[in-house]
């Protein structure tokens, strides 16, 4: 039976030839090999590991396992960028429309909640009537229409990876290199790219905290992109604090909608600028980083991003009138503030922490299919390092009822440390990877030597 003695291979530390990938995968689509031993062989990988010629294979296999976005006809250059994972992020939400709105095609293939992260689509389906099941040729009239799509993986794309990601994110079977940069580069390789920009999340709420094994992580997967004649470049930022303010879908939303309106919280639009940077620049659509940048100030000042917006969501069956009114959004039953309970340093906001407390809200899924409620979530008002005094206001839990509110407290009495002393934080962007290797992060076009990074 292939299943078992790939299993007990991998389990001893074997490797898998490519025909016998492909013959697995189409299986397991098939039903012919189950959950159970899928899981056994991702757990034998957690352990053991693939080499790169394993990590190609799997992820052509898994690109190969559903159809392709064709935008060969489309002269723009078609850009994305995907994050590995992180608790506050939405970025996503704020650079599809801002990137889109200057010239770019951004056809935004995301996913739902992994492990303690929140995801994309779940944020996109607080809108009601907002879709992100399109059918391939949905997706391709939209993008020659408006220039975007936001869409969630389907049996037509990488169907594979959504079967995988679902099993993996219920077996603790997520944090592995080979297996997140095959479940990213399936989903980014279908979508017909001309570049793609990664965002690795180093840190105590990253899947790979240690940031050796996040710069792993991007050197495989700018390889991976190279294979397929895709130049991808990953920045490596900070998540050992949440990113913004907004835990929680349909708050993250509303904070990605501030963002698009010139209101962002400071660190994600410095995220969100420097992704969008590197992705203008390998589109060709601005001469360094620092013209982009601007660029891609004045798309929000003007207010072209969120128009962009506004089209997106129309065109996907959502009201536009949440640019403009983000109450419209689902509000939570509960909302009660979390105080200090001394005075002192912010030694830490937990990003894992937080991000399990917004699932127990009911806000993730605990187990695969569980519905999610959008509205729940926190507003931590504080970062690592702050002073604050005792009785302060930190933090807002937004819950369902009265239990989600004290479930919520006891999250953030977890997740929020006040101390004596406080470190400092990682920096929010350390790294850049391309193809020619890694060198520190610079904010402008100015390359410098990884020797002179601390
Ligand atoms: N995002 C993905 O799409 N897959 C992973 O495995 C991790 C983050």
């Amino acid at each position: 039976m292939l299943a078992y003695q790939l299993i007990e291979r991998k389990r001893n530390g074997g490797r898998i030839e490519p025909g016998e990938w492909q013959e697995l995968i189409a299986s397991y689509l098939r039903d012919e090999v189950t959950d159970a031993q899928m899981a056994a062989l991702l757990m034998a990988i957690y352990f053991r590991g693939l080499d790169h010629e394993e990590t190609a294979t799997l992820t052509e296999t898994m690109l190969r396992s559903g159809s392709s976005l064709d935008l060969s006809h489309i002269t723009a250059p078609r850009l994305d960028k995907h994050s590995t994972g992180g608790v506050g992020d939405k970025v996503s939400l704020i650079l599809a429309p801002l990137v889109a709105s200057l010239g770019a095609v951004v056809p935004m293939m995301s996913g739902r909640g992994l492990g303690h992260t929140g995801g994309t689509i779940d944020k996109l389906e607080s809108m009601s009537g907002f879709r992100t099941r399109l059918t391939l040729a949905e997706a391709r009239s939209q993008i020659d229409r408006i220039g975007c799509a936001l869409i969630g993986q389907s049996d037509e794309i990488a169907p594979a990876d959504r079967r995988l990601y679902a099993l993996r994110d219920s077996t603790a079977t997520v944090e592995s290199i080979p297996l997140i940069a095959a479940s990213i580069m399936s989903k980014k390789l279908a979508e017909g790219l001309t570049g793609l920009v990664l965002d690795i999340k180093r840190g105590s709420g990253a899947f790979l905290p240690e940031v050796e094994r996040g710069l792993e992580l991007a050197h495989t997967m700018v390889a991976l992109g190279a294979r397929h004649g895709v130049p991808v470049v990953a920045l490596l930022t900070a998540m050992d604090r949440p990113l913004g303010h907004a835990c929680g879908n349909a708050l993250e939303l509303e904070e990605a909608i501030h963002a698009l309106q010139g209101e962002g919280p400071p660190d994600l639009m410095r995220v969100t600028y420097a992704l969008g940077a590197e992705m203008l620049v390998l589109g060709g659509l601005a001469a360094g980083r620092d013209a982009a940048r601007r660029a891609l100030e004045v798309a929000i000042s003007s207010g072209k991003a969120a128009a962009k917006f506004r089209e997106i969501i129309a065109a996907q069956g959502g009201d536009p009138a949440v640019v403009d009114d983000p109450a419209r959004l689902p509000q939570a039953e509960c909302c009660e503030l979390f105080f200090a309970p001394s005075a002192g340093f912010v030694a830490s906001v937990d990003p894992r922490r937080v991000g399990f407390g917004v699932i127990e809200l009911g806000g993730g899924r605990s187990r695969p299919g569980d519905p999610v409620d959008h509205s729940v979530g926190f507003i931590i008002a504080v970062r690592p390092g702050d002073l604050v005094r005792e009785g302060e206001p930190l933090a807002t839990v937004m819950a369902r009822n009265a239990a989600g509110v004290e479930a919520g407290r006891r999250a953030l009495q977890g997740a929020i440390v006040i101390a004596d002393e406080a470190d400092y934080p990682l920096p929010l962007i350390s790294h850049r990877v391309t193809l020619e290797g890694a060198t520190p992060y610079e904010a402008s076009d100015t390359p410098v030597e990884l020797a002179a990074q601390p």
